[in-house]
């Protein structure tokens, strides 16, 4: 991982804010910047880098840590990242505004001098994140393609009267197995008219003899994170639930077509909601069309209506839209994508023809 480009990076965009350091606290943005996975930690980011941990971690961030000074702080790294900015002689001084509590604000107040001006930022490490590195594609191609190969074992294990928790508890097993560090969100196993919730993780109900089974479920590895949905039907899908399905998938390859770089997060949104629209459900459809995916699983740019964030090669994205009808049933398809320079490259093989299970 190219830490120092990254970093070079940040302090361009830090310079052009006339901003002189980025008190880094959100995990993933430190992990990002430096190579850092504890869970404490705090990177100061400016002409020369300093990282704060506590005694837990002198030996991970000596191993780990890249193109910053490792300082073992005992009050913690926030407050001791403060000091450090009255010794460094910085004065305009960044934190991350979305990441900070308010006691853990007026903490850092209270270590700060008075000619020191903190200026609340969004966003700024997580902007540069949204293009990937060489190195980042291929981790999220290995975890795009672990996952992946847990679908058909996952399919085994769905029968009526399996209760979704169980068929959740299999494919995380089969995860682990398979070398995934864990699982990037909670197991969505939504099952029968649980299917209607778009967020509908496994719960304890059994599966049905007929119905959608919304299958939603991502894995880590290498610190990346994959996310893909298939719903699959119990049983022979009745016309109606055919036509919901088609139409989902239609919605989905329409998503998908109209990534590009150059368009718009909410070009491809309007693409993939116009579909539902002709088909009278657009109603139904009711969250965002994707996100970008990368360390975290939703990271941005947001798929969503109206976003003006333009697509860039390097981009990783789910395109998943879906319908649900409320106490009945619901579909929702998601392939990962990568923008590439002249379109985009699905990255999820798994087939979307509707599967029925008998
Ligand atoms: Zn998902
Ligand atoms: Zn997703």
């Amino acid at each position: 991982m190219d830490f120092l480009g990254r970093q070079k990076v940040l302090r361009d965009e830090l310079e052009r804010r006339k901003v002189d350091a980025l008190i880094v606290t959100h995990l993933p943005n430190v992990r990002y910047l430096c190579g850092f996975t504890g869970s404490a930690g705090v990177l100061l980011a400016t002409a020369r880098p300093v990282f704060f941990t506590d005694g837990r971690y002198s030996e991970q961030a000596a191993a780990q840590v890249k193109g910053a000074r490792i300082v073992i702080a005992k009050g913690g790294g926030q407050v001791a990242a403060a000091k450090a900015c009255g010794r460094l002689h910085l004065r305009r001084v960044g934190i991350e505004a979305d990441y900070l509590t308010v006691s853990q604000l007026s903490s850092l107040r209270q270590e700060l001098g008075k000619e020191v001006k903190l200026l609340p930022l969004s966003g700024v490490v997580e902007h540069i994140r949204e293009i990937k590195d060489a190195a980042e594609v291929e981790l999220i191609r290995s975890a795009v393609e672990l996952s992946s190969r847990l679908f058909r074992p996952l399919l085994r294990s769905l029968r009526p009267g399996v209760k979704e928790s169980k068929a959740a508890a299999r494919l995380e097993f089969l995860a682990r197995q398979a070398g995934a560090e864990g699982m990037s969100f909670e197991t969505i196993i939504a099952s029968g008219n649980r299917s209607a919730l778009p967020h509908g993780v496994a719960s304890n109900a059994a599966l049905p003899s007929e119905g959608f089974v919304v299958l939603d479920y991502g894995i880590v590895l290498g610190g990346y994170c994959s996310d893909m949905t298939r719903t699959v039907h119990l049983g022979r899908a009745p016309a109606k639930a055919r036509e919901l399905y088609a139409a989902v998938l239609e919605s989905q390859l329409a998503g998908i077509s109209a990534v590009r770089p150059g368009a718009t997060a909410g070009d491809v949104d309007h693409a993939a909601r116009q579909v539902l629209k002709r088909a009278k459900l657009d109603r139904f459809f009711t969250h965002s069309t994707g996100h970008g995916v990368g360390l975290e699983i939703h990271e941005p740019p947001r798929l969503a209506a109206k976003n003006q964030t333009v697509l860039r090669p390097g981009m990783v994205i789910t395109i998943e839209p879906g319908a649900y009808i409320p106490g009945e049933c619901g579909v929702r398809i998601e392939d990962m994508l990568l923008v590439t320079g002249t379109g985009y490259e699905v990255l999820t093989p798994v087939a979307k023809g509707l599967i029925e299970l008998s």
